[in-house]
């Protein structure tokens, strides 16, 4: 081959080669996602928030009387995934209710099973009482739960779509003394919250007893349907009840003029509520009776109730707990004929009111009495074996190791709120002494490494006496 004819094949060569690179740099830039900022900083997801460091004794205060109190009164724990089939939700809260319509997070997996977080406890602990025989246990079955749910509902002041609820439910019972015994057990809850509440009551009967209702309220609505908010105006075709819910003032006024259920409870469901109320008042739970607490969910009959805080307007955003039987969702979810009844909680709302007991004092749970400071490397290294000798003995320490000077340390210290400060410096290295300052009165005093353990309790008992006085 001549070499003018080699170089114009290599020149094909060449150029075919770069039109290919020019093809498929095309593609690959078709394919790039567009251009993202390097320094975009990220933030919570709307509705979502964080629960900071500051705040967790709030929440420890809450979540330990609620537990503890639930514990005497012979509820176990149990805690469930936040993600169930969408399925469970539809059939128990009610495929046509405001929760499964519009607000829950539903998706399907990479193995195409449709799931939802959770927007409510019961239906997950109805199918754990089915899945797993408890029907089968002593009756009643007490549990309760804690732990967070989602609904896609708009973000406002009390409203989450991520938030937190404390839960109780009482199966295989369908006496009156038990729904008036767990308002009991809710009412001591805040008691010992000491939030002050109002409790507002109501039954809505058994299905017969509501059908009828409805119709009384659809005839009642169906005058009025021009003077309903819009919203209402669906709801009175999808689920009139919750037209009661609503807290618009147009709406409000209307409800107050409709017919009551009450009026149209049968004979068990009359003499079943009169029990209930009768039992509050022998042991003088305050009530109000409100005719308009329906709930918004399927499941519910006969007891419903909501708990407000005292002094404040009620609405939707202000409850702070709900709850209510359920006799039929056992049966509903292909369980055994169970009458049950529960309540939910909200813990943000709850933690919200009670923010606002003026002199509120809550201690963070892991306040400590004694702060160990130490000056030099020999003194650093004791101090990290002394801190843990104090922890396994019971005592509350805290330290800033990571720190070499006194002044700073001084300094955590008083922020710590410690009582007593343990200092150990040279010289106490070389003594094997460790020196032990009262941080209110600044009162020093010197003692043998040895005997640390005993002159701890003895200045901390002394300590308290003094405080107690
Ligand atoms: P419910 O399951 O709707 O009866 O709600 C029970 C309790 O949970 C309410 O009384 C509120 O305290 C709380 N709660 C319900 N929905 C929300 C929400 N979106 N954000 C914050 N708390 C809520």
């Amino acid at each position: 081959m001549s070499k003018s004819k080699l170089k114009s094949l290599k020149l094909k060569k060449a150029t075919l080669q770069k039109a290919k690179a020019k093809q498929s740099n095309a593609k690959l830039r078709i394919n790039k996602k567009p251009k993202k900022n390097k320094n975009r900083k990220f933030f919570l997801v709307k509705g979502f928030k964080d629960i900071l460091p500051e705040e967790q004794k709030y929440w420890d205060f809450i979540r330990d009387k609620a537990i503890n109190i639930s514990r005497a009164y012979g509820f176990k724990r149990i805690d469930l995934p936040v993600l169930e089939e969408t399925e469970l939700f539809v059939k128990g809260v009610g495929p046509d209710t405001d929760i499964v319509n519009h607000e829950m997070f539903s998706f399907s997996t990479l193995g195409r099973e449709k799931v939802s977080l959770r927007p409510e406890g019961t239906a997950g602990i109805v199918r754990a009482y089915i899945q797993h025989g408890m029907l089968n246990k002593p009756k009643p079955v007490k549990l309760f739960y804690i732990g967070p749910m989602f609904r896609y509902d708009k973000p406002q002041a009390g409203r989450y779509r991520q938030f937190y609820q404390f839960g109780a439910e009482v199966l295989g019972a369908d006496d009156p003394i038990i729904d008036a015994q767990l308002i009991y057990m809710v009412y001591q809850m805040y008691n010992s919250f000491k939030i002050p509440i109002n409790i507002q009551i109501n039954s809505i009967g058994c299905k017969t007893c509501r059908n009828k209702y409805i119709k009384a309220l659809k005839n009642y609505l169906k005058k009025n349907r021009s003077k309903l908010c819009a919203d209402c105006k669906t709801r009175y075709i999808e689920n009139a009840l919750r037209v009661l819910d609503c807290k618009q003032k147009k709406c409000q006024e209307l409800i107050l003029e409709a017919p009551q259920i009450v009026d149209y409870l049968c004979e068990d469901c009359n003499k079943h509520f009169v029990k209930v109320l009768e039992y509050l008042e022998d042991i003088e739970v305050p009530y109000i009776l409100n005719p308009f607490i329906v709930r918004g969910l399927d499941y519910y009959n006969r007891t419903t109730f909501e708990i407000f805080p005292q002094n404040e307007e009620d609405s939707s955003q202000s409850a702070l707990v709900g709850g209510g039987r359920y006799d039929k969702l056992v049966k509903n979810l292909k369980g055994q004929d169970t009458p049950a009844i529960g309540f939910s909680m909200g813990l943000e709302r709850t933690i919200n009111s009670l923010k606002k007991i003026e002199n509120l004092k809550i201690e963070p749970k892991n306040k400590c009495d004694i702060f160990i400071a130490q000056l030099g490397e020999r003194a650093r290294k004791k101090a990290l074996v002394l801190f843990e000798k104090l922890r396994q003995s019971g005592f509350k320490v805290a330290e800033n190791i990571s720190k070499s000077s006194l002044k700073s340390q001084l300094e955590s210290a008083n922020k710590s709120n410690a009582k007593l400060a343990l200092i150990i410096g040279q010289k106490e290295i070389l003594d094997n002494t460790i020196l032990i300052r009262d941080m209110e009165s600044g009162n020093q005093e010197v003692v043998p490494e040895d005997k640390i353990s005993k002159a701890l309790k003895r200045r901390l008992k002394s300590l308290n006496i003094r405080k107690n006085r």
